[in-house]
């Protein structure tokens, strides 16, 4: 699977398309279209409700981005925020100085008297045997020592641009739980373990963003920061070990339950010299994107390192009161972090297939329902026929009380159809002539209408007064060949499946 049909999908059906595109674009920011805003929403909104509506253990906060310029001194982002840049004397390139082995680099081959080559990335050359020296854009520049360059966007607070009104866009949502912990705790009188959850906009300015939304200067991150009482022990283990690697297997299972294949997704221990400064392990979720494995997200035992810097320059206490213990405890902290981009990318080319159906070629997101933009699309098969388009009208209006759900007239069912594949939505309903009946041949509707599987592209004869409970069914979880049973198929094929 390659990234270009991904990013031509995108733009063609509404996804995703490129920012300011009319002016040129701006570097590495996207704007969620129509069906992109759909499809990220529903990502949300299931992980709020799977990790915070439905748990006993978990609140939610939704902070403000710009925060005290201190925190970032606090954080640590001031100073350690940082990733070593290289530049090509040359042609000028920028890269970040431990990506550039990972790239494909342009080679003028001394021993084919200086042909110009592409070699793969981290390959020598195949004629002459070197390795890459130089910069891998121009091949002829040599690239500056590493400097450190602060990923931070800066920005003043107020109209005057001076020193001390600098802030920052904030890189992570993670430190407003940690700046929030004591009004959180005091005001919902929580009891460890407990967690709070974010959803919201982060900013880095990255040296080399790129891979269409994968790495991008601006995105949305999903953060949960899980406190635990760090003297206590489940199963005979630490509690902060045993939530961590609960969290890791929680996140694993929640991605494989929407969609992703076990086969693309993977855990990547960070080694001990790549540890953040506050980790004291920090697994990764990596998935199989069309570029290679990549992370998806991050699970951090990040200890006490952040409440203790934040009362430190705060001046205000950030502790738990252990009841049992009769004791205060600054609480350690598991955090699951994941970004929203990188995972509509997984969700996107994990649900992209191209079949083959009667010699032609179908294009199909299977996507899971719950994340599919559009969850029902109501075609009429004729639509010079009044009856038939008002009863699709009304069928769609009904229907969207409770999901989205569109309407398309404006082409034969058949490219419907098709059309409706490649967005991912998993049913169509199709109002036909038998539905309305024919008045003036004194022949009555059945008031039924075809339903048809986007993944089995099978077809069932649905009473329009059930539409409402078949559908809650099946995008509640039910099996199309369950609830297909108890209907029977159409008595003349609506058109193709
Ligand atoms: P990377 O190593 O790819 O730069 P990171 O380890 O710095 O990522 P974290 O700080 O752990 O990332 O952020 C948590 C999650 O936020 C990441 O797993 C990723 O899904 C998302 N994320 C981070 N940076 C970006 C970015 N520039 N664009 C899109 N998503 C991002």
């Amino acid at each position: 699977m390659n990234m270009d049909v991904l990013v031509s999908l995108s733009k063609r059906r509404g996804f995703v398309f490129q920012s300011s595109e009319i002016y040129g674009g701006t570097g590495s920011c996207w704007d969620y279209g129509p069906l992109g805003v759909e499809l990220k929403n529903n990502i949300k909104r299931v992980w709020w409700r799977d990790f915070v509506q439905t748990r006993a253990d978990m609140v939610g906060i939704d902070a403000s981005i710009l925060m005290h310029p201190t925190v970032w001194k606090a954080s640590g982002h001031l100073d350690h925020f940082t990733d070593p840049m290289v530049d090509c004397r040359e042609c000028k390139h920028r890269f970040r100085a431990d990506h550039v082995d990972a790239l494909p680099w342009v080679h003028y081959c001394p021993a084919t008297k200086g042909n110009k080559f592409t070699i793969p990335a981290g390959e020598p050359c195949g004629h002459c045997g070197q390795r890459r020296t130089l910069c891998p854009n121009c091949g002829k520049g040599d690239l500056t020592a590493p400097r450190q360059f602060n990923l931070m966007f800066k920005t003043f607070m107020g109209p005057v641009e001076e020193d001390a009104a600098v802030t920052y866009l904030r890189p992570e949502t993670a430190q407003a739980m940690f700046v929030n912990f004591d009004n959180v705790l005091q005001s919902m009188r929580l009891k460890l373990p407990f967690g709070i959850a974010q959803a919201g906009r982060s900013f880095r300015n990255e040296i080399t963003p790129g891979n269409f939304i994968f790495r991008t200067r601006e995105f949305e991150q999903m953060e949960i920061e899980y406190f635990v009482n760090p003297n206590d022990r489940v199963d005979g283990r630490p509690a902060d070990e045993y939530w961590h690697d609960r969290w890791i297997e929680d996140c694993m299972a929640w991605f494989r339950r929407y969609g992703l294949s076990p086969d693309n997704l993977r855990l990547r221990e960070h080694e001990r010299d790549e540890l953040a400064h506050y980790a004291k392990r920090t697994v990764d979720i990596e998935y199989k994107f069309p570029i290679g494995w990549s992370e998806l997200m991050g699970i951090a035992n990040r200890t006490d390192f952040d409440l203790k810097q934040h009362s430190k320059w705060s001046g205000k206490s950030l502790t738990y009161f252990d009841d049992e213990r009769k004791e205060h405890v600054v609480p350690f902290v598991v955090e699951p972090a994941a970004g929203v981009d990188r995972a509509l990318l997984a969700f996107m080319a994990d649900a992209y297939r191209e079949e083959e159906v009667r010699g032609e070629k179908r294009v199909v997101l299977k996507f899971h329902p719950e994340l599919a933009p559009i969850k029902i699309a109501v075609l009429p098969l004729l639509k010079k026929r009044d009856d038939i388009v008002r009863t699709a009208h009304t069928i769609r209006a009904e229907l969207a009380r409770h999901w989205r759900v569109v309407y398309d007239d404006t082409a034969a069912i058949g490219r419907l159809y098709r059309r409706q594949d490649e967005v991912g939505t998993p049913y169509c309903v199709t109002v036909d002539v038998q539905t309305v009946g024919d008045s003036e041949r004194g022949e009555t509707g059945d008031f039924r209408v075809t339903i048809r599987d986007r993944d089995s592209m099978e077809q069932a004869r649905v009473p329009i007064a059930e539409l409402g409970a078949v559908f809650r069914e099946l995008l509640e979880g039910a099996a199309w060949s369950q609830v297909s049973a108890r209907y029977p198929a159409p008595p003349v094929k609506a058109s193709g499946p």
